[in-house]
């Protein structure tokens, strides 16, 4: 094999954390690589990972153009509109994303050229001594060595034993973004983040949506007033959520998949014609780590790491899915950029306890910070004060009024600790309590903040006044 290719730093994977890694370091200064084996449908290297090709970007992408489906079928009689016969070309429908995708997977190989990154299309190895080995995908091997490595090779969907994937009947989250046709019945194994939102996609074009959930709480990660006037919207949508369903088997019976479950009633039999497998995503390092290189993975098979993403080894990182904490894109993002400055000797931080979750179904879900669940068991005094978007004079007039803002805050410092909301657009209200909470806001700071009127980041608003018991366009 020819001498190792030297560079400042390689990156393992380059998805969401790994090409902001990169990008940043080349900012920097760096003389930086990039590895990663992702072809797309041209069968060139698709960067962007899951989150560009088969997550966050497509779902949305899908999410929207159901969201029109549905809004002219359910939304626009209200505002005196009607049509008549309005139908989807399907084709047009999974066309219009795979072409977002396809530009924006794009968009990252050029941001690579204009960076002068050089990107490997392979699979990458980390080896003792900071070398990695590079299989190409046509087989070829190389050897690139640099003082720094970061790994960044994401994760993947798991698999069920007793209802393994075989991407006709019982699909992935890839699967259920690329059905040929909207499927009459779809059955859904988790009622989490992919369980809701794709759910969400298919129910809107036709499908009869049942979705099963093991535990007998509905989005236990939410804070409890916010999944609870979310599921009451959910079961207005006729999305079917069975909570404390035990799911025992799926088997592929001529064209329909039956899936036994057992609840408090006892045994049932669910049969679709699709099955969605959204149980959680698992660190994918397999194959990645060679003999003696001291990286450590943990029982969930994640990379072990620090506060900073040190691997414990001289110059080795790891960030994104592959380690601990939230699997979601914009915490991958920010770990790649503190890295890259780490490695670059500047300082950099992450602050894991404002990471703003996004669940975009409709209503949508956001939230940053502590629920009261937390609050009450950590023992931390603190001060509630909510507001329902029905009193939000946009809201109605956008025919949006379900859902609400709730705000807690310390009950002796007044320091905002969680904002929860459930309701129009807040995946982008959500980002004004996140950086109340950065600046160490309280919820007096929001209530004295002027908010434009008539929007919708008045019930943020209203919500701070609520907490001090003042809100203006409700009893307190
Ligand atoms: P990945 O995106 O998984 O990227 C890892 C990359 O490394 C891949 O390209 C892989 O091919 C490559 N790779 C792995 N091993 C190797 C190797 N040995 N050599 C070379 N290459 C390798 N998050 C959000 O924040 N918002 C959302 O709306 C959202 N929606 C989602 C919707 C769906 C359906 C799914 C499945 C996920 C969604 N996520 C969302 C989660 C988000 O996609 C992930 O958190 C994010 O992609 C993780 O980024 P990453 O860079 O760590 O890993
Ligand atoms: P998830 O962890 O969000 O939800 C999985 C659900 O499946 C849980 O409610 C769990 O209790 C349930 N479950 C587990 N085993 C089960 C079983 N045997 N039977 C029935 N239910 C079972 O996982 P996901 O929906 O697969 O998504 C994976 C991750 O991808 C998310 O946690 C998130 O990090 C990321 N993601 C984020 C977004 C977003 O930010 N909008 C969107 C999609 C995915």
């Amino acid at each position: 094999m020819a001498d190792a290719q030297k560079f400042d730093l390689i990156v393992i994977g380059g998805g969401p954390a790994g090409y902001h890694a990169a990008i940043r370091a080349a900012q920097l200064g760096l003389k930086v690589a990039c590895i990663d084996r992702w072809i797309g449908r041209d069968g060139k290297q698709a960067l962007g990972g899951t989150c560009l090709n088969v997550g966050c970007i497509p779902s949305k992408a899908l999410l929207d153009s159901s969201k029109q489906f549905w809004n002219l079928t359910h939304n626009l009689p209200v505002h005196g509109i009607s049509v008549e016969n309005a139908k989807v070309d399907l084709a047009t429908f999974i066309g219009r994303k795979n072409k977002i995708v396809q530009q924006f997977t794009g968009g990252v190989a050029m941001l690579f050229k204009a960076n002068k990154i050089t990107p490997f299309l392979g699979t990458g190895k980390l080896l003792k001594g900071n070398q990695v080995e590079v299989t190409g995908n046509d087989g070829s091997k190389q050897i690139l060595q640099a003082p720094n490595v970061i790994i960044a090779s994401g994760s993947v969907p798991i698999e069920l034993p007793f209802a393994k994937f075989d991407g006709k009947y019982i699909v992935d989250n890839a699967g259920a973004l690329d059905f040929d046709a909207v499927p009459k019945r779809l059955g859904v194994i988790g009622a989490g983040v992919i369980g809701l939102e794709l759910g969400s996609v298919w129910k809107r074009l036709g499908a009869q949506v049942t979705i099963l959930e093991a535990l007998p709480d509905f989005l236990g990660a939410a804070d409890a007033d916010i999944a609870k006037a979310a599921a009451r919207e959910f079961k207005k949508q006729e999305l079917d959520i069975k909570l404390g369903a035990k799911v025992s088997k799926a088997e592929i019976k001529k064209n329909v998949v039956e899936v036994t479950y057992s609840d408090k009633d006892g045994e049932h039999t669910l049969t679709v014609d699709k099955l969605l497998v959204a149980v959680g995503r698992r660190a994918y390092t397999e194959n990645l780590l060679g003999d003696d290189t001291g990286v450590k993975t943990d029982e969930r098979g994640r990379i072990e790491v620090d506060e900073h993403c040190w691997t414990g080894v001289d110059g080795v990182w790891a960030i994104g899915d592959c380690v601990r904490g939230a699997m979601l894109a914009h915490k991958g993002f920010e770990e790649g950029m503190m890295v890259a400055e780490l490695i670059a000797g500047k300082a950099g931080h992450v602050d894991y306890d404002i990471i703003p979750w996004v669940i975009y179904t409709e209503p949508e879900i956001a939230w940053a910070g502590k629920t009261e669940q937390q609050c009450k068991a950590e023992n931390i005094p603190y001060k509630v004060g909510t507001f329902p978007f029905a009193a939000i004079g946009r809201a109605v007039a956008m025919n949006e009024p379900a859902g609400m803002v709730k705000m807690i805050a310390h009950a002796e410092t007044d320091r905002i600790l969680g904002v929860h909301m459930v309701g129009a657009e807040v995946s982008e209200l959500i980002a004004e309590a996140v950086v109340a909470m950065a600046f160490k806001g309280s919820s007096e700071d929001l209530a004295r903040i002027v908010h434009a009127h008539p929007t919708l980041s008045e019930a943020v608003h209203e919500a701070a006044l609520s907490v001090d018991k003042r809100a203006i366009h409700k009893a307190n």
